[in-house]
């Protein structure tokens, strides 16, 4: 059995889908701060399979002593935790608490359970400002804003297990710190996709919320930076291959080469893509207008951010699949089904 934290949220649900079409047992935990019930409930329509889920904290150690006691869990994947950036500059401590907090009792009740292979959902965001691109997972780490910061220190305090194990001849722990870029689109279906509960701070939802007539227009951030056209460049990922390259770290993590330790894997397509050309072909392949204005620039974002995927590929056997096109079709496609998301 599979347990995954932040359950119910955007890649995480698309994740339970692969698991459970992969014949993996689900049990699924969500406080529903940022997510609905009913994106599980369709996770099981889609798939014809059950889940469990608990609605629950991570941080209470008591939930989950009581959940590796009740429950075989073989592998945890931990998606559970807040991710805006701009939030965690206005709540540092919100931030640091629920994402180093969560981590910290989960790693504590997995400890005790023996039950030491765990996914973590890490991000781009840990290479800081880069020097150079494509990003390999081993260039030097930094952070620019509390978000980011959590997830250094989370990677930090990770990469400090399996030396203990060493000194306490204890059975090892098997970690993949997946950093993912990018993530946009749906699931096919139109049933499932990123539901932002207030206004959104991503590129994609914003997008199909001003196409949806939701918002007036969209505002890009800057056209003056050193990139084809001027605009920010970055590794757009479908979430469904997202979704796979996360099965796909269980798999190894259960195998009998497992992971060693503590390993970092780039997801990404390793390509390029300006908020312009994202525009563009989303109007192009939907047939949508989205009305946009250039204003200056966000602070704190870098001029262009893409992947280096070999390892992924060599040591996960995983490539991400899907193109431009998809990605633009499948976010329309659940923005248009439905309108106001879990609400509609
Ligand atoms: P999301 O907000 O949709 O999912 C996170 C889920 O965790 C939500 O359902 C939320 O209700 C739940 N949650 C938060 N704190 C919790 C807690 N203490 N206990 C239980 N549940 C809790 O976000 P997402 O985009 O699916 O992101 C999932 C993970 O991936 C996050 O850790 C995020 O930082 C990371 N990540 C996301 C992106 C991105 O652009 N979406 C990029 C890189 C990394
Ligand atoms: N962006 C934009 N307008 C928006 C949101 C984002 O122009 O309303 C740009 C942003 O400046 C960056 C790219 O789109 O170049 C991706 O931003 P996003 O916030 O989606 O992801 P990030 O890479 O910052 O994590």
């Amino acid at each position: 059995m599979i347990l995954v934290t932040g359950g119910a949220g955007y890649i995480a649900s698309h994740t339970c889908i692969e698991l459970l079409q992969a014949g993996y047992e689900v049990l699924a935990i969500d406080n529903l701060s940022n997510a609905s019930e009913e994106s599980l409930n369709r996770v099981q329509q889609i798939t014809g399979e059950t889940l469990r889920f608990i609605k629950g904290d991570v941080r209470d150690a008591a939930v989950m002593k009581d959940i590796f006691e009740q429950h075989p869990i073989d592998a945890v994947i931990h998606f559970a935790g807040l991710k805006a950036v701009g939030e965690s500059c206005a709540m540092p401590l919100e931030y640091y608490d629920n994402n180093l907090n969560s981590t910290l009792v989960l790693a504590q009740a997995m400890q005790a359970a023996k039950c030491k292979n765990l996914v973590f959902s890490s991000s781009a965001t840990v290479y800081g400002d880069p020097s150079k691109l494509p990003l390999t997972e081993d260039m030097p780490l930094s952070a620019t804003n509390p978000y980011g910061r959590s997830k250094l220190i989370i990677e930090q305090m990770l990469g400090d297990l399996p030396a203990a194990d060493v000194l306490n001849k204890t059975a090892p722990w098997s970690i993949a710190l997946l950093r993912y870029f990018n993530p946009v689109g749906a699931h096919p279906s139109g049933m499932i996709g990123e539901d932002p509960n207030d206004t959104p701070n991503n590129l994609m939802p914003f997008i199909t919320q001003t196409a949806i007539g939701r918002r007036q227009q969209l505002a890009i951030f800057g056209n003056d930076y050193n990139t084809h056209d001027g605009t920010g460049v970055r590794d757009y990922i479908h979430v469904v291959d997202l979704a796979k390259g996360h099965l796909k770290a269980v798999e190894k993590l259960l195998s009998s080469e497992g992971i060693k330790g503590v390993q970092a894997y780039n997801l990404g397509t390793g390509n390029g893509i300006s908020v312009l050309d994202m525009v563009k072909a989303f109007s192009k392949v939907n047939h949508v207008d989205v009305p946009y204005e250039i204003v200056p620039r966000r602070a704190g974002d870098v001029a262009a951010c893409y992947a280096d995927v070999s390892r992924a590929k060599k040591e996960l056997n995983w490539q991400a699949t899907q193109q431009l096109e998809d990605m633009v079709k499948d976010s329309w496609h659940w923005q248009s089904l439905n309108p106001k998301g879990y609400k509609s």
